[in-house]
């Protein structure tokens, strides 16, 4: 990676932020040989976002279609990245959903599967239990099995693409605060531009793609004086122990799946993997922060009185449901229908020819980093063409607030629920 300290020079691109978002959309418009810069306020790679870990869940089965028909091209994009990369940071495994039989959720994630094409098989509780011989499901719960599914290693990733970005040509900077980005700059080939001013110095593009996950509403607020409606959660991922003898039970080798438990509480967790003897449970929900002042620590309150009896009630024993053995502190940025923003930001007062200068990719609501590669090669199409072919934006542009402060309408239940609704004693 570059050294040199000072941000200067004309890009056809400055993507600001180095998650997965920034850093795949780094990727995407260096491949299409064109300039960009990558910008991070922080060290590559930090742990005060939304990217960090060692793992993150990638399936295709949603309750919303547009997404299972989204992951079609997100999977292939891993793959082409991967083989680029020569080395893997996705290992395979089945996935499966289960919850109450009415819950509507899960009659969505079967409708979208069967809408795709995506293969499914239903299971009773008794089935589950005898395929995995972990899961303890109330009687009259089901489940959806899913062979595609899997562990994307979220820091290598993340590094990965900033690697395969680098290697095409991306300017990488860390440790390099936005501060300000001023529109309709006039660029040395008369061009209208943007200049993004930085602690370091300041750079001009042609376009600006800010990915700044939970930090996005900040710097939007300053440039334009309008708020996003995305708000920042703090949540934590935990592993607890496995039982004695049972490590096996839990291995990709033996088909244990990552899974996801609809209803309330929404709980997740994926195989053991990253770490011998432990296994990731957790819990989607989380509590509005502000991004720069959360204690990034861990919040034991949740695992002790959410996740802890919920292990103890549907994991049959196998796993030590006392008290997680390690816990990491993350962020969520939410928005109101839970779904992306991708999207022309509208800057007030801006002429027509400054117009369409900057761009936003954020509020990936605690499921995002599954379709990275996917956000990196839309974001790419529209800063260069202006558009981008098979993706329903209309779902994710910033219009559909301004019809409904609400956003999209779901005919189902919503997957994250802030913890002050959650009735938590103590
Ligand atoms: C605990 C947890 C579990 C999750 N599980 C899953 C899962 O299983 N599957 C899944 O698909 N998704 C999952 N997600 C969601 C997924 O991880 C996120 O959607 C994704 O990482 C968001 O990436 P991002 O690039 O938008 O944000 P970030 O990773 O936060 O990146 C934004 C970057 O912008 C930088 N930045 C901000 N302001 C500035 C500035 N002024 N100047 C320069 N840089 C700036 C920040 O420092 C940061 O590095 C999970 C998230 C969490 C927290």
């Amino acid at each position: 990676m570059e050294d040199a300290q000072v941000v200067s020079g004309v890009y056809d691109v400055v993507v600001v932020g180095a998650g997965i978002m920034g850093s795949c959309t780094a990727y995407e418009v260096a491949k299409r040989s064109r300039s960009v810069m990558l910008l991070e306020q922080f060290d590559f790679l930090h742990r005060r976002g939304s990217s960090h870990g060692e793992s993150r869940t990638i399936r295709a089965t949603y309750p919303e279609d547009y997404y299972t028909a989204m992951m079609q091209e997100a999977f292939e994009l891993w793959e082409q990245a991967q083989a680029e990369a020569g080395y893997m940071v996705h290992t395979k495994t089945c996935h499966l959903d289960f919850g109450p039989a009415e819950n509507k959720s899960l009659h969505a994630v079967i409708s979208a599967c069967k809408k795709h094409g995506v293969p499914v098989e239903i299971l009773s509780s008794k089935e589950v239990a005898h395929r995995f011989d972990v899961f303890q499901l109330p009687e009259n719960w089901v489940a959806l099995r899913t062979a595609k599914g899997g562990v994307l290693h979220a820091s290598k990733a993340v590094a990965m693409f900033q690697q395969l970005a680098q290697k095409n040509g991306a300017v990488l900077r860390d440790r390099t605060k936005i501060l300000r980005i001023h529109p309709g700059w006039r660029l040395p080939s008369g061009e209208s531009g943007v200049l993004v001013v930085t602690g370091r110095g300041a750079a001009l593009g042609r376009r600006c793609i800010l990915t700044a996950g939970s930090w996005t509403n900040k710097i939007v607020k300053e440039l334009s004086g309008f708020e996003l409606p995305i708000q920042p959660l703090h949540t934590t991922y935990a592993y607890w122990a496995i039982g004695k003898d049972h490590s096996d039970l839990f291995s990709v080798e033996k088909g244990f799946p990552t899974f996801a438990c609809y209803g309330q509480p929404y709980i997740y967790g994926s195989p053991s993997l990253e770490y011998p003897g432990l296994v990731k449970i957790s819990l989607h929900s989380g509590s509005p922060c502000d991004a720069d002042t959360r204690i990034v620590a861990p919040d034991w309150k949740p695992l002790k009185e959410i996740v802890s009896p919920w292990i103890a009630s549907h994991m049959h024993g196998k796993v030590k449901h006392e008290d997680p053995v390690m816990a990491e502190a993350c962020i969520y940025s939410m928005t109101p229908d839970q779904d992306f923003i991708l999207d022309f930001l509208p800057v007030p007062d801006a002429k027509e020819h400054q117009a369409g200068s900057i761009l936003v990719a954020a509020g990936f609501s605690g499921h995002g980093f599954k379709m990275g590669p996917l956000i990196g090669r839309v974001m790419a199409d529209l800063a260069i063409f202006g558009t981008s072919s098979d993706i329903p934006l209309e779902y994710f542009t910033l219009a559909r607030f301004c019809r409904h402060a609400k956003g999209n309408h779901k005919d189902f239940e919503e997957q994250v629920h802030s913890l002050h609704l959650m009735n938590l004693t103590g």
